[in-house]
């Protein structure tokens, strides 16, 4: 098909099966998707999946599931460009390459994200923004990153550019502010990485505090540009309730929480009584863990901007004593570092987040060298459309 033809096709309205079903119309060239079925058939592939990979430790749980699974996505980006027409466009690389894709009617996107694209793009021809180009180094915008909040409505745009130049900054704040009032924060990312969808290490705040905030089991997170926050809000309170109710949180119980971003689960426990640690990489997310601690007035627990391997390993060393690990690594899994300084450290319960199923097989194998078995497996579809499964699975130790 040429690319044209493509364009024309992506900007028709996603189509509407009988039952309720979307079909998006740039589903092959976008790869936002990796699942065109029915919600329910896309969940039997799921938990099939699951089954097949963890049953052999212990009993799968049927899925946690969305009642409603389209615009789910709190964290929406887009890159720009232009058509042939010269009309600008906004969307994602296609999956094959290098190649912009047109998508103006993604079905898992937050809609008032979208509306605010739309502006973006209307704006950007009349305050001569124009798109960054790759090739020739050229332009002012390279993407946009939005996230909203909406449990306080709040909602955040990150405009990604290659340098701290950033042309009409006055008329593009009052225009999009006016229009969107719920963005209650506009921040510029100076990006020289050329790597698509990548954030760069400076942000400079043009217009309210730099952050959002979102509420999430009864606490309050600030969020800023650069840290992971959980893109499925309607999913992600069932996510940690999971997670918590099987960890046994409660008055008194020492809690590590490993790979915390910005301090979500760490701080809900706190909030319960158990007395906490966290450990992060990245010191935005973990910036902001300490802030939330603050904004959620406790004082039982505390945060470590460190590799998560090397401080379990620190803890293992100097003896340290805790009731209950909880992990949420990235897609890679955990270190065997790490997992084996926490058998060291023999915590009793292993909470273990996982959000890709291969690793989770791999590691769940690992903590058994080091004594802990599988005794509880829920998967939770944080990520309707994709084959992505989010799992939450309960280690116990044996008896020793
Ligand atoms: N539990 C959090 C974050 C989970 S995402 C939440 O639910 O929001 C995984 C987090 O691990 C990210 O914040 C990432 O920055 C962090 N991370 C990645 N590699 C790490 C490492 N080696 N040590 C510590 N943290 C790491």
């Amino acid at each position: 098909m040429n690319e044209k033809r493509g364009m024309m096709m992506n900007r028709k309205k996603t189509a509407v099966r009988p039952g309720g079903q979307r079909v998006c119309r740039a589903f092959k060239r976008c790869g936002g998707c990796q699942l065109s079925e029915s919600y329910e058939q896309q969940v039997e592939r799921k938990q099939a999946k699951a089954e097949r990979m963890l049953s052999k430790f212990t009993k799968v749980r049927p899925m946690l599931t969305m009642d409603d699974p389209y615009n789910y996505r709190c964290k929406v980006q887009n890159v720009y460009g232009t058509d042939r027409s010269g009309r600008i466009i906004s969307g994602v690389y296609q999956s094959s390459g290098q190649k912009l894709t047109a998508v103006e009617d993604c079905m898992l996107e937050d809609r008032r994200a979208q509306a605010i694209v739309a502006d973006i793009r209307k704006l950007m021809r009349p305050l001569k923004i124009a798109p960054y180009d790759n090739r020739t180094g050229q332009g002012i915008l390279r993407h946009t990153l939005i996230r909203t909040s909406p449990s306080t409505g709040q909602v955040m745009l990150v405009m990604v550019t290659p340098g701290a130049m950033f042309p009409a900054k006055k008329n593009f704040i009052r225009a999009m502010t006016e229009k969107h009032p719920e963005l209650t924060t506009i921040v510029q990312n100076v990006c020289r990485d050329p790597m698509p969808l990548t954030l760069g290490d400076r942000d400079i705040v043009m217009h309210g505090p730099g952050f959002i905030e979102d509420l999430l089991c009864g606490c309050r997170f600030r969020i800023s540009p650069q840290s992971f926050y959980q893109v499925n809000p309607k999913m992600t309170g069932k996510l940690y309730e999971t997670a918590l109710s099987a960890a046994g949180i409660g008055q008194g119980i020492r809690v590590l929480d490993a790979y915390c971003g910005t301090g979500t689960i760490g701080i809900i426990c706190a909030k319960r009584g158990a007395k906490v640690e966290g450990v992060e990489l990245d010191p935005s997310a973990c910036r902001d863990a300490v802030a939330n601690a603050k904004l959620n007035g406790l004082e039982n627990v505390r945060f470590c901007c460190a590799d998560a391997g090397e401080f379990m390993r620190q803890q293992a060393q100097e003896g340290s004593r805790f009731d209950v690990l909880i992990l949420d690594p990235p897609r890679a899994g955990a270190s065997p570092e790490f997992i084996k300084s926490a058998g060291i450290c023999g915590p009793d319960r292993i909470v273990y987040i996982s959000c890709k199923i291969e690793s989770l097989e791999r590691d769940i194998r690992l903590f058994a060298r080091q004594g802990y078995r599988a005794v509880y497996l829920q998967p939770v579809d944080m990520f309707p459309h994709t084959m992505g499964i989010e799992t939450v699975c309960l280690m116990e130790r044996r008896e020793r």
